[in-house]
């Protein structure tokens, strides 16, 4: 998978919204993107897209939460330029006291263990690369609390410490680490997912706000991020819409 010349990036969860978003951004970029996600189908259209459009893209099935999968993965790239580490998402926004711990778990597993799996294994490649970058995909969720989100505030925070300590532990190396942290995304599968397929639930979380960020909005930032000369790292990138103040406080025109 090593293209001389062009430089390499995997996206993880690139199987919809902001996974999605950043595999288009980063391959006009100038980047060949990997596509990795468990939705083979979804991931080999959007390859194919990309590459009809001139770029370069490659799909690759992938639990982030298989380890041995996901070192099978990494055995493909000698040196890799840029890692997103995106897949993830929430389960459930029930209140601490019945919150079921399966959702935990899995929070858990994808938000954090699926961002250690993937950084491990190819943080090898990367400081190969000479001038790699770890981009982690956290959440305002992983800045401040909310009633109903403390599995995936745990979890978010969970990603975003991780995002820190690298950053501490491998100063001196070739590999930045960036830390992207959205607020209030409007894309297809988020609320649909946390609310187990409930229509009605996902609406609401949009429900009156005007303009909710996009993928593309993030994707936006990611590509911004990752495309900075290899000395500037941007260490924590907050991006909210105009509309959402904090966690708690979103303008709603009802
Ligand atoms: P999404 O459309 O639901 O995307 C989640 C992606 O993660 C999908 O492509 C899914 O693909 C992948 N994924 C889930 N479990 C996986 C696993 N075990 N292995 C590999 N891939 C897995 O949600 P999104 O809104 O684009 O969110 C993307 C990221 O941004 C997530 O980490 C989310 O927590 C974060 N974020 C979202 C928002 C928001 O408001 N939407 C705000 C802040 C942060 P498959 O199902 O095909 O595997």
């Amino acid at each position: 998978m090593s293209a001389p010349g062009t430089p390499i990036a995997v996206i993880t969860g690139a199987s919809s919204g902001i996974g999605a978003a950043t595999a288009r951004q980063l391959a006009a970029a100038g980047y060949r993107v990997v596509l990795t996600a468990r939705r083979k189908d979804r991931i080999e259209a959007l390859a194919a897209e990309i590459n009809e459009a001139g770029h370069q893209a490659t799909a690759y099935a992938l639990d982030v939460t298989d380890r041995a999968a996901v070192d099978d993965f990494a055995t493909a790239f000698r040196t890799l330029a840029v890692l997103v580490n995106n897949a993830g998402g929430a389960l459930g926004a029930d209140p601490v006291a019945t919150g079921d711990p399966e959702d935990w778990r899995r929070m858990y597993e994808v938000n954090v263990l699926g961002t250690l799996n993937m950084t491990q294994a190819l943080l090898p490649a990367l400081t190969a690369s000479g001038d790699g970058t770890v981009v982690v995909l956290s959440s305002t969720a992983g800045h401040s609390t909310y009633e109903g989100g403390a599995g995936y505030v745990a979890a978010k925070n969970g990603a975003r410490v991780l995002a820190e300590t690298l950053r501490l532990e491998i100063v001196g190396t070739p590999v930045r680490v960036i830390e992207i942290a959205p607020g209030m995304v409007k894309t297809d599968e988020f609320a649909t997912t946390r609310f187990r397929g409930d229509a009605e639930k996902a609406a609401k979380v949009y429900a009156g706000v005007a303009e909710p960020l996009t993928a593309d909005d993030v994707a936006d930032t990611v590509t911004w991020a990752c495309t900075r000369p290899p000395h500037v790292n941007i260490d924590l990138l907050v991006v909210r819409p105009r509309a959402q103040a904090s966690n708690t406080k979103v303008h709603r025109e009802l």
